[in-house]
């Protein structure tokens, strides 16, 4: 006889054996292997083309809209809605285009699994959880959902979504619910806060001079941005959740002429909207010393400060019991990366980021995936899409 414990205690509608996870594999193997550096919109494009097809083969509706800004085009993936129902949906935000360069895959990244890892460009950030929205989003219309489910996969996220904000925006309007494939962090964790991040572009303007000859004629713009950075530096407050980062600086002409032009690139992370205020008027508040030297800056926030708000914590828990009947304890944490997730919270709705592919070494030539990770989460996220409901 069976004693109780050797039985799941599954009341779930869909739990991992229903994931082909083997095909699952195979599929993701060619999503990575078509390179999709954001810049390239082309090759984002060609991406797009082949998930498109994927998805309509898997019985999903999919709707496509022109990329702008010279980014590639976006995908709208949908569950099969009632005709004329004027209902909330659930939005799922993901990305296809990847931080690594044409090439990444021959030499600094191949493809490769090495026990439960799966390396390779843009496998963890985030291809896999591309798919993974996909794969959960067939199970749960097949199982039957409360909501209609939108996925709204972008091509220009790694660059802040210039292309595609008004499209997720226009989206979140009609979203009860936000969720985002992002990957997971340290060991599975989801995201339920995230800094919002600010980017400016400075140009100190001095003077040219000949270094040799008319030395006094002229107004370094390289020193006057060397303070400047200093000052900009002197901002961070770590406590406060607030880093502010000199990224690039660039400048000069030549050795022996005083630079009349040097340009900053600065990226700011900041915890909630107040803050963010307070910093970014300090910055433009900046001036010279000297008044032959000129700041021009452009920027501001980019993306808003994603913070918890009662119903992201009433979503979180209800995803985390969801969770406990698959096994898995789910944790939140709050993370200073940026997503498209911060736009959706900023507007209000409710939004759990990080729900994709469990691994590690986003951005980086050590980028992976734990295989693992994905028939459980991907069940995870289709039994979130069957149970979630406007009154939840
Ligand atoms: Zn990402």
């Amino acid at each position: 006889m069976l004693a109780p414990k050797d039985r799941m205690p599954m009341t779930l509608p869909i739990t991992p054996d229903h994931i082909d996870l083997h095909a699952m594999l195979a599929e993701l193997r060619l999503w990575v292997e078509m390179e999709t550096p954001s810049q390239d919109a082309a090759a984002v494009t060609r991406l797009v083309d082949h998930v498109e097809a994927y998805a309509g083969a898997a019985g999903l509706a999919t709707e496509r809209l022109a990329g702008t800004l010279s980014y590639g085009d976006l995908l709208i993936v949908r569950t099969p809605r009632a005709e004329g129902a004027n209902t909330k949906s659930i939005l799922i935000l993901a990305h296809l285009d990847t931080v690594h360069a044409h090439g990444t895959i021959n030499e600094k990244l191949p493809l490769r699994q090495d026990g439960d890892r799966l390396y390779g460009p843009g496998i963890y950030d985030m291809k896999a959880g591309v798919l993974m929205a996909v794969e959960a989003m067939r199970l749960a219309a097949q199982a039957g959902t409360h909501l209609p489910v939108d996925l709204l996969i972008v091509s220009d996220e790694e660059v802040g979504s210039p292309s595609s904000r008004p499209a997720i925006e226009r989206l979140a309007a009609d979203a009860a619910y936000a969720l985002v494939v992002e990957p997971a962090r340290d060991g599975g964790k989801i995201v339920t806060a995230r800094k919002g991040v600010g980017m400016f572009d400075i140009t100190v303007r001095g003077r040219a001079a000949h270094a040799g000859v008319r030395p006094l004629d002229g107004r370094s713009a390289i020193r006057a941005a060397a303070q400047l950075v200093l000052q900009l530096e002197a901002l961070n407050d770590p406590a406060r959740g607030i880093t502010v980062t000199t990224g690039t600086i660039e400048g000069g002409t030549g050795r022996n002429t005083v630079p009349a032009e040097c340009r900053l690139q600065l990226d700011l992370r900041l915890p909630d909207a107040a803050t963010a205020a307070e910093v970014i008027g300090k910055i433009e508040a900046m001036q010279p010393e000297d008044p032959d030297i000129r700041f021009e800056m452009s920027g501001g926030l980019n993306r808003p400060p994603f913070a918890q708000s009662g119903e992201g914590r009433a979503l979180f828990d209800r995803t985390a019991a969801i969770a406990a009947k698959l096994g898995i304890t789910l944790e939140g944490m709050a993370t200073g990366g940026g997503s498209d997730g911060n736009f959706t919270a900023a507007l209000g709705v409710p939004t759990l980021d990080g729900l994709g592919a469990d691994g590690a070494g986003a951005h980086t030539f050590e980028e992976h995936i734990l295989v693992s990770s994905i028939a459980p989460r991907t069940a995870l996220l289709a039994n979130l899409l069957v149970s979630l409901d406007v009154g939840a």
